[in-house]
């Protein structure tokens, strides 16, 4: 089976990478390394065994995309990763990413719709739902007004794939992540952030080798147990299992719907306290802290109802949050040697 990765040298694709070759899936990945290197397909080979085909190219060229669908014609699967993902980059400057973020994916699309079937699976995130009215979330809970472009643009594509697949071939798995971290438990792939972090984990694991000299945890005024804004947060290993368990379910066309919408989080939320204090523990370090007013646009808390994706997909996540935090350090402390 043949299975196209966009995206598949970025932080949570070279991880599917990885778990897709170890299940014997012969990838092709295509990225444009605007927010990753090459280099990652030599950790990838180094823990499966195998480089995969990796094809240098920018989704936002239509007619790249059509010559690399006529070529590679025999694709079987498509797990659509590539996207800009800075929520505050798209507040700046909107048209990049419903440029990056919506119009790679219609030419992906247009090329899947030609095809008798195809399978698609679609990164979306917890975002849509915005600052949910009950805890743990359901995927039926209300999609909300979003409150970035890059947000938007999550909402949008949901749209147009739930409308492409009921004119075509095409059928869709939409993942709706909540707060992927960690590394492989090698080191050999990680999260590679550009500039200063936005996520949580990275700022504090920067924190932790003192490149960033003190972390702002954000509020602590919010109405959860300790007053700080509580996440649902998924070792990417994890994660990427739930792409290759998602894609066989199309593949070997057990989806009862033609498009079907799974959470993947763990099912705890952990504030952000909770995970200072769980780093803490496991880098056996104090970490430098200070608390600040809140940030605009912060919703208070949200984690996942994961007994769809534990029902349906038969998948669940397995590491604890000192493990996905463990391997977040172990993975900072080899890219800083
Ligand atoms: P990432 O930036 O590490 O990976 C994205 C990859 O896509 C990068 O390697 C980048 O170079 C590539 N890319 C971007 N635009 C491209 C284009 N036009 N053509 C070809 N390649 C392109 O991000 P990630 O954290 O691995 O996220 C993967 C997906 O998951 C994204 O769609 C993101 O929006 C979504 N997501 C991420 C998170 C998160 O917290 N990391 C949460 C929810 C959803």
């Amino acid at each position: 089976m043949k299975v196209l990765v966009t995206g598949g040298l970025g932080f949570i694709g070279s991880h599917t990478v990885v778990e897709l070759q170890n299940e014997g899936f012969e990838v092709i990945i295509i990225d444009n390394l605007s927010n990753s290197s090459e280099e990652v397909l030599v950790g990838i080979e180094n823990i499966s065994g195998k480089k995969p085909v990796f094809e240098k190219m920018d989704l936002r060229e239509k007619n790249a995309v059509i010559s690399f669908f006529e070529k590679h014609n025999d694709i079987n699967g498509v797990i659509h990763f590539a996207a800009s993902k800075a929520v505050g980059e798209s507040v700046e400057n909107p048209l990049l990413y419903y440029e990056n973020n919506i119009n790679t994916l219609v030419y992906v699309l247009q090329e899947l719709q030609k095809k008798d079937d195809a399978s698609f699976i679609f990164s979306s995130s917890c975002t849509v739902y915005g600052q949910a009215e009950k805890m743990p979330i359901t995927e039926d809970a209300p999609v909300q007004m979003a409150m970035s472009p890059y947000g938007n643009t999550k909402q949008i594509g949901e749209e147009i794939i739930t409308e492409v697949a009921k004119v075509s071939n095409i059928k869709s798995i939409l993942l709706r992540y909540f707060n992927p971290i960690g590394a492989h438990p090698t080191a050999e792939i990680g999260e590679l952030p550009i500039g200063v972090p936005q996520n949580l984990v990275p700022f504090i694991t920067q924190t932790g080798m003192g490149l960033r000299q003190q972390l702002a945890v954000y509020g602590d005024d919010y109405p959860t147990p300790d007053g700080t804004a509580v996440r649902d947060y998924i070792h990417v290993v994890d994660l990427a299992k739930a792409h290759v368990v998602a894609l066989k379910r199309l593949l070997e066309n057990k989806n009862i719907d033609k498009v079907e919408t799974f959470n993947l989080g763990t099912g705890t939320g952990s504030s952000v306290l909770e995970v200072i204090h769980a780093f803490e523990k496991v880098s056996n370090q104090k970490l430098n802290y200070k608390i600040v007013g809140r940030r605009e646009g912060d919703i208070t808390s949200a984690y996942a109802n994961t007994d769809k994706a534990n029902e349906v997909l038969g998948w669940k996540a397995q590491s604890t949050l000192e493990e996905s935090l463990a391997s977040a350090w172990k993975w900072e402390q080899k890219i800083r040697a």
